[in-house]
């Protein structure tokens, strides 16, 4: 097997079980391993530190597989599966859907593996060489342990061209998925389309946080900026919401948030296509308020190199936003940008607050849903943070 060796006191973090090897780490690489060939890491005597995938081109040259001196094969793909599962068992009868995560990337072990199961149908994200290169083992075994029906792919994602990998999409394994895949959380219907959807489909991360959003709902007006196909707004117009006013730049989104509204057969709703900016700032002059706002944007930083400007934009929404609810109303508030920590979005909502002039208590914190899971040695798979407050 090939041989990274690292340089004298870079072997820190993989002792401590963290699955990336930094380019500026390596001391040197022994006979030019393939992309997302599995070669053996050790330190800088050569003491054997575990078994991860090559990706040349990545400022992450090592992904871990293992941190031990097992085999990188067709069983142990199956074995990692497995146990992704079974951290998993119960879940989809707990929150009442038919639709989880059921790999999430490094925190089961598999670093570039994303896999979520809407019904039947698994959807995957192959997002470094090393998943690319076992892909046909990982969707053997993924379909082999769920008895799903299809397997598509959905690794049009930008984190590939770091690898050195093209975008790819399209069927993996078993029959064509459906158009649209009705799913529900609860007693809410959602129609996926796999395809052309955002990530592989649908917002699964914020499962747990639609219900307790809803739980404020009844006899509210909703606000529900950055909608997507509805989801917030459709969870708090179930659980008795008295107006629902969706917002969203895409009119695909609208379109699908439009028809899941009828497809719940819910009363009618306000559907606007804009940016949120302008539009929050229209109802600003327009002194229309609201007795829930939820923002939940698509990240504003994508690396750490943006985090000045994305704290600005967090702080900036959220004073818009916190200015429309009304009196004793809620705001349920998010960040998914994992480049930002929870401390950093509790001082951007707390200096909306203050220029708002408003007092805002924070009746919980949010996080991504439980099967997007986190692993105590990988901290970075924390990206989905939340407040929900009463704004007084
Ligand atoms: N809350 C949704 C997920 C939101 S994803 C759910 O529960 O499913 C973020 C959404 O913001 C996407 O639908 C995207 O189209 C939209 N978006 C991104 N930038 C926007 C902007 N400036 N104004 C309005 N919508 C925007």
């Amino acid at each position: 097997m090939k041989i990274v060796t690292l340089k004298p006191r870079h072997d820190r973090p993989i002792r401590l079980r963290h699955p990336w090897v930094f380019s500026g780490a390596i001391a040197s690489v022994s006979r030019d391993p393939a992309l997302g060939e599995t070669v053996l890491v050790t330190d800088a005597e050569g003491i054997p530190l575990g078994l991860g995938a090559w990706s040349p081109t990545s400022q992450i040259s090592v992904r871990m597989w293992r941190f031990d001196d097992g085999a990188v094969d067709e069983a142990f793909f199956a074995d990692r599966v497995a146990k992704a599962l079974a951290v998993r068992a119960g879940m989809a009868e707990r929150f009442d859907t038919d639709a989880l995560r059921l790999v999430n990337a490094e925190a089961d072990g598999l670093p570039g593996v994303t896999v979520d199961r809407y019904g039947d149908t698994l959807v995957g994200q192959f997002s470094t060489a090393g998943a690319e290169r076992n892909k046909a083992a990982l969707v053997a075994a993924l379909m082999a342990q769920t008895g799903a029906k299809s397997f598509y792919e959905r690794s049009d994602i930008d984190g590939r061209k770091y690898e050195g990998l093209p975008p790819a999409v399209g069927l993996l394994a078993g029959e064509e998925p459906p158009e649209r895949i009705v799913i529900h959380e609860g007693q809410v219907r959602f129609a996926v389309d796999v395809r052309g959807g955002h990530k592989t489909g649908f917002y699964l991360d914020q499962r747990d946080n639609r219900r307790l959003v809803a739980e404020e709902a009844r006899g509210r007006s909703v606000l529900n900026a950055f909608c997507y196909t509805g989801g917030f707004g459709l969870a708090a117009q179930r659980a008795g919401a008295t107006a629902v006013t969706h917002v969203d730049v895409s009119a695909t989104a609208l379109a699908q948030a439009r028809a899941n509204t009828a497809l719940n057969a819910l009363p009618e709703a306000t559907f606007i296509q804009g940016n949120v900016f302008q539009e929050l700032r229209t109802f600003r002059d327009r002194a229309c308020r609201f007795g829930l706002v939820v923002l939940d944007p698509p990240k504003f930083a994508a690396s750490k190199r943006e985090l000045d400007k994305a704290k600005r934009g967090y702080k900036d929404i959220n004073l818009l936003g916190i200015k429309l609810v009304e009196p004793g109303g809620i705001l349920a508030t998010f960040s998914c940008s994992g480049a930002l920590t929870p401390a950093d979005f509790r001082t951007a909502v707390t200096d909306a607050a203050r220029d708002a002039g408003r007092t805002v208590r924070i009746l919980r914190e949010l996080r991504q849903a439980p099967d997007h899971v986190e692993s105590l040695t990988f901290p970075e798979g924390l990206y989905l943070k939340g407040l929900l407050c009463h704004v007084e």
